[in-house]
């Protein structure tokens, strides 16, 4: 198979998604990872603070390029000459969304098809929203992300609380 994307908010990347990454990168020639800019949400991270950590942490895998994008998948993937939208799947409750995203791309795009890879047990139950909510209690995160990531989330909260306190 050739050139996938795959597409999401990666606000933080998480153990989950590299390991999505890193089984992805052994099946397809190229992936390029999009990281979504979405007005619709305020994430923790800048699109380029979550583009600078994933290209940090996948600069093992020389077939894994990363990139922001706007707007749709499918003109994302079209954009890129990808054939396949690359999703991950961890429970039933991720089911029923992906299906409909994977079906109204099919609509929206005939030639792109959505590829999913499940979760590996070990991150069956990890997201980047839990993540930043066991740090804002002051949990220990390091078993959900890499050194790199946790130390940015500290900071992060860090400086949030400092405004706050102001
Ligand atoms: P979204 O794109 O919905 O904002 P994310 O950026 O968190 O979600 O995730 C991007 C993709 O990675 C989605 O397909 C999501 O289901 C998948 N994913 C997230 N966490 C995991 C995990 N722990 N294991 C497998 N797939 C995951």
């Amino acid at each position: 198979m050739a050139t996938a994307v795959y597409p999401g908010s990666f606000d933080p990347v998480t153990f989950g998604h590299l390991d999505i990454i890193r089984r992805a990168s052994h099946s397809f020639e190229h992936i390029i990872v999009g990281v979504l800019h979405n007005s619709a949400k305020s994430p923790l991270f800048s699109v380029e603070e979550r583009v600078k950590m994933l290209k940090e942490e996948t600069k093992t895998l020389s077939n894994v390029d990363i990139e922001s994008f706007s707007g749709l998948s499918v003109n994302f993937a079209r954009e890129h000459g990808a054939a396949v939208i690359l999703r991950g799947l961890r429970a039933i409750t991720d089911f029923e969304y992906e299906l409909q995203m994977a079906q109204t791309n099919r609509v929206l795009a005939y030639d792109v098809d959505t590829v999913f890879l499940t979760t590996s047990l070990e991150y069956a139950y990890l997201s980047s929203t839990t993540v930043k909510e066991v740090a804002g209690f002051g949990g220990d995160i390091d078993k959900f992300v890499p050194p790199l990531v946790a130390e940015a989330i500290h900071q992060k909260m860090q400086r949030r609380k400092g405004v706050i306190n102001h």
